[in-house]
């Protein structure tokens, strides 16, 4: 399809599409899933792997900064989330993040009680905050609300408010300056999983007071499949908490072997075991894209993308409904329909090259990513959608098998 949508003529960003490999005939809005394979990774995963690995072995650790390697990727995450240089690090998975995070800021308030979440909140998060509530024993509750009863809830027995901050399934944006001020207010500490925010969404850890955060690589990051995900805690903090897992690489001298554990100074007591080099190196490399961009130039090119495709398929398509906020001030990087049969019809559309997903019961999950997506391609996306619901081409039994991932 060779026409041009008119805002994609001025379009700042418009260049950093060719910093990315899509396969032809491919429209995906998935990004918020699964980021994808930018350029430059390939030649730099096979230099670490052929010239360091392969040749310099283990004085690769030294020679080429490996043990760095943890805290270099969280910088160039900080840059992208308003934190520090070091404040953040790149380690272990985000489920294992909201266990230290979570763990350390109940240690900071060890006379209360409670863990405030709401119901919008990814599940893996209150299966962790349960499980850390069980494992500790002394008396925790995990309070979980509807999202917008958040800042009502938070009260003088709460410890920690763990929230993410765009909801996975609708978008919908928590505030975050907000809800941690009123958390602060109350002495309570705030911990926001950042999963669908970095690199998608401005956003400020520093300028909101935020105690903690993790996030996800793989994600808007496009670090790759399983990327190492991160973990913020605000400088004021660093100093009195410890990881609950006191790993060797969170230790003051790892390399002295002794026998008790001292947590190192600043953000690496956080780590645990021997960074993941290879993935780490891959999301290094898939950052750089980032270096020379403006979170204000990609939210309002994200804006500007999903507005366009709430029209489109609010004009094309009238068998769906929205899930996600009108307001875009209060949606993320995605857009969310609600439609019955709405997996068969996601699997419809993935087999004609439009990549988004499904979230039971009924939501079709469209992410968007303004580095590597265009107005045409918005477009064009949701004609191929309204012409599998207009000649219900989904309604085939091989697009109603569910697999495993959805
Ligand atoms: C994607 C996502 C996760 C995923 O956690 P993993 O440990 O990487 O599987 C966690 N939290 C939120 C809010 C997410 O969106």
């Amino acid at each position: 399809m060779l026409s041009q949508h008119p805002s994609d003529k001025n379009d700042v960003l418009r260049t950093k599409k060719d910093a990315f490999k899509i396969p032809e005939g491919v429209f995906y809005l998935d990004g918020n899933s699964l980021g994808v394979l930018p350029k430059n990774v390939p030649a730099r995963v096979a230099e670490v792997v052929e010239k360091e690995w392969g040749a310099s072995l283990i004085k690769s650790w030294n020679e080429h900064s490996w043990i760095d390697l943890p805290v270099r990727v969280g910088n160039r995450i900080g840059r992208l989330i308003g934190a520090p240089d070091g404040s953040v690090v790149a380690c272990d998975s985000t489920s294992i993040n909201v266990f230290k995070v979570l763990a350390a800021a109940l240690s900071l308030r060890p006379d209360r009680k409670v863990i405030l979440s709401d119901n919008g909140n990814f599940p893996t998060d209150l299966y962790v905050a349960s499980g850390l509530k069980d494992l500790l024993n002394s008396g925790h509750e995990l309070k979980i609300v509807d999202p917008e009863d958040v800042e009502a809830a938070i009260s003088e027995d709460v410890a920690a408010v763990l929230i993410t901050q765009v909801d996975y399934r609708t978008g919908r944006v928590h505030d975050m300056a907000g809800i941690t001020k009123k958390a602060h207010a109350a002495g309570a500490l705030a911990i926001w999983d950042l999963a669908h925010s970095a690199g998608a969404i401005p956003v400020d850890l520093e300028g909101a007071k935020a105690d903690f955060a993790i996030g996800c690589g793989y994600k808007y990051l496009n670090g790759g499949p399983g990327a190492p995900a991160f973990l913020y805690v605000a400088p004021c903090h660093q100093d009195k908490v410890t990881s609950p897992i006191t790993g060797w690489m969170g230790h003051e001298a790892p390399f002295a072997f002794d026998l008790d554990y001292r947590p190192v100074h600043g953000i690496n007591r956080m780590t645990v075991g021997t960074p993941a080099i290879l993935s780490l190196s891959s999301l290094y490399a898939a950052l750089e894209v980032f270096e020379d961009v403006d979170m204000a130039d990609i939210r309002r090119k994200s804006i500007s993308l999903s507005e366009l495709f709430i029209a489109e398929v609010e004009a094309k398509c009238p068998q769906l409904t929205l899930a996600s906020p009108r307001d875009p001030e209060v949606r993320g990087s995605q857009v969310s329909f609600r439609f019955e049969e709405g997996y068969a019809v996601m699997q419809a559309l993935i087999a004609r090259g439009v990549i988004g997903d499904f979230r039971a019961p009924d939501v079709m999950r469209f992410g968007f990513t303004p580095l590597y997506l265009s107005h045409q391609d918005i477009v064009d996306a949701v004609s191929i959608l309204a012409d599998i619901l207009a000649t219900e081409s989904w309604n085939r039994p091989e697009y109603k098998t569910r697999a495993k991932v959805t």
